[in-house]
C-alpha cells in the first residue's frame, strides 16, 4: 500500500486508534520505515538519524519523536534509497519524519488546550496577526489625538509618543515570558519523553557540540553534497538561506537586547541615531531577516512534494511570512521613521512582533527548539558510546 493511503492521520487521530504499541498509526508507520532501515543500513553516514536509529532494536514513541526530530529534511536519503516508492516497501523517510516531528510539536504543547493550534495553524497565526496588529491601530487611534496620529516626530522618546514606555515594555516583556515558559515547559516534555532524566539534561561536552551542530546546520548538507530540492541535483541554497535567518533573527534580538540596556542603564530613548549599535545590529539583522525567509520560501515552494509533509504548508508559511513581515515593517519603520507615516508603522511592527511571540511556542518557531534538544539527547549518545570522541 504507498504511503499515502496509509491511515497515518496522526495529530488529528481519533482516540482509539492505536496500532500497535503506539500512540497514532503514524507512528507505527516511522517504526516501520525505521525498522526496515535498521536492516539495511545505508545511508548510516548521511546525518545523525541513521546511528541514532542504529543504536536502538525498538522504538518506543518518545525515540521516534526524537529521530523525528534530528532529521533536517535534506532529502538525501530518499534520493539514495532503493525502496523509495514506488518499491513496494515505500520507504520514505524525510516525509514520514516530517509528519512525526510536526505532530511531535502539538503533543508537547503548553498548555495543552493550544495543541490545537498546531492542526491548522496557518489560518490560526494569520487569525492572531491580523487581530494583534488591529489592536495596535485602534490603541494608538484610542489613546491619542489626531494631531499625534497624523503628526511627525523626531529625537529621542519620538515613539513613546504614540505608546509610553512603560506599557510597551510592560507589554511585550510579559508575551515574551509567557513565550519562554511554555517553550520551557515543552522542552520538559520532549526530554522526559526522550528518555533522559531532566537533572542529566546538562552535560557540557553534549551542549557545545549540539551548539556547533545547530549553528552549522550539520545534518542540513545531505552527506556533504548538499540539501534535495526540486530535481535530483542537491545544492546548500536551503542551508545557506537557513543561515540567514538564523543569525538575521539572532541580530533583531541582539538589537532589542541593546536597545533595552541603553534605556535602563544609560538612560537613552530610542529612537537611535544610525550609526548607533541596535540601529546597526537591527538593520543588518534585518536584511537577513528579509532575504531569509524569501529564499526559503522560494526553495519551498520548488521542493518535490513527495518529500514534504504537505498538510503542514500552512505552518511552514505563516512562520516564514510572519518573519518576513516583522523584518519588513521593522525596516520600514527605519527608513520613514521621520515621517508622518511612522505612527502607522509602528503600529503595524508593534503588532506583528506581539503576535510573532504570542504563537511562538505554537508555530514553526518550536522546530529549531526540539531539533536543538535532540542534537543534545544525540550527542549525548554520540559520546557515551565513543567515550567522548
Ligand atoms: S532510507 Fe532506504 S537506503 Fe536508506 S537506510 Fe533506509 S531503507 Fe536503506
Ligand atoms: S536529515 Fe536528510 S538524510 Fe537524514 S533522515 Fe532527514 S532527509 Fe534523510
Amino acid at each position: 500500500m504507498p504511503v499515502t493511503d496509509r491511515p497515518v492521520t496522526g495529530m488529528l487521530e481519533k482516540a482509539g486508534a492505536r496500532p500497535g504499541n503506539h500512540a497514532t498509526s503514524l507512528l507505527a508507520e516511522a517504526d516501520r520505515l525505521m525498522t526496515v532501515c535498521n536492516s539495511c543500513r545505508y545511508c548510516e553516514g548521511l546525518c545523525a538519524v541513521f546511528p541514532a536509529m542504529e543504536m536502538r532494536r525498538a522504538f518506543p514513541d518518545g525515540d521516534l519523536n526524537y529521530i523525528a526530530n534530528l532529521c533536517h529534511g535534506c532529502g538525501a536519503c530518499y534520493v539514495d534509497c532503493q525502496f523509495s516508492p514506488p518499491h513496494e516497501f515505500d520507504v520514505n523517510v524525510p516525509r514520514v519524519l516530517a509528519q512525526v516531528r510536526a505532530d511531535s510539536y502539538a503533543a508537547y504543547a503548553w498548555p495543552r488546550a493550544f495543541a490545537p493550534m498546531f492542526a491548522r495553524n496557518g489560518l490560526a497565526i494569520s487569525i492572531v496577526a491580523a487581530l494583534s496588529v488591529a489592536a495596535f491601530i485602534l490603541g494608538f487611534a484610542a489613546w491619542n489625538d489626531a494631531s499625534v496620529i497624523f503628526g511627525t516626530h523626531v529625537g529621542p522618546g519620538a515613539f513613546y509618543r504614540l505608546m509610553p514606555h512603560n506599557a510597551m515594555a510592560g507589554l511585550f516583556g510579559f508575551v515574551f515570558l509567557y513565550a519562554i515558559v511554555a517553550l520551557a515547559m515543552g522542552v520538559r516534555a520532549f526530554w522526559r519523553d526522550i528518555g533522559d532524566p531532566l537533572g542529566k539534561a546538562l552535560e557540557p561536552g553534549a551542549l557545545w557540540q549540539a551548539i556547533r551542530d545547530a549553528g552549522s546546520l550539520r545534518y542540513l548538507d545531505g552527506g556533504g553534497i548538499g540539501c534535495y530540492n526540486h530535481d535530483e541535483r542537491p545544492n546548500d541554497r536551503r542551508a545557506f538561506y537557513h543561515h540567514m535567518t538564523f543569525y538575521g533573527f539572532g541580530l533583531c534580538f541582539a538589537s532589542t537586547c541593546v536597545a533595552t540596556l541603553y534605556h535602563y542603564l544609560l538612560a537613552r530613548e530610542a529612537p537611535y541615531p544610525w550609526w548607533d549599535l541596535p540601529v546597526v545590529l537591527g538593520t543588518v539583522g534585518g536584511i537577513g531577516l528579509i532575504f531569509g525567509p524569501l529564499g526559503l520560501m522560494i526553495a519551498k515552494l520548488r521542493r518535490d512534494r513527495a518529500m514534504m509533509d504537505e498538510a503542514r504548508w500552512g505552518m511552514d508559511m505563516a512562520f516564514i511570512a510572519m518573519l518576513f513581515a516583522t523584518s519588513l515593517t521593522g525596516l520600514l519603520l527605519l527608513v520613514l521613521r521621520a515621517t508622518p507615516a511612522m505612527p502607522l508603522l509602528l503600529a503595524l511592527h508593534l503588532g506583528v512582533v506581539f503576535a510573532l511571540f504570542l504563537t511562538m511556542p505554537y508555530g514553526k518557531f518550536v522546530h529549531g527548539i526540539y531539533r536543538f534538544v535532540a542534537l543534545v539527547r544525540y550527542a549525548k549518545e554520540h559520546r557515551a558510546l565513543t567515550g567522548g570522541a
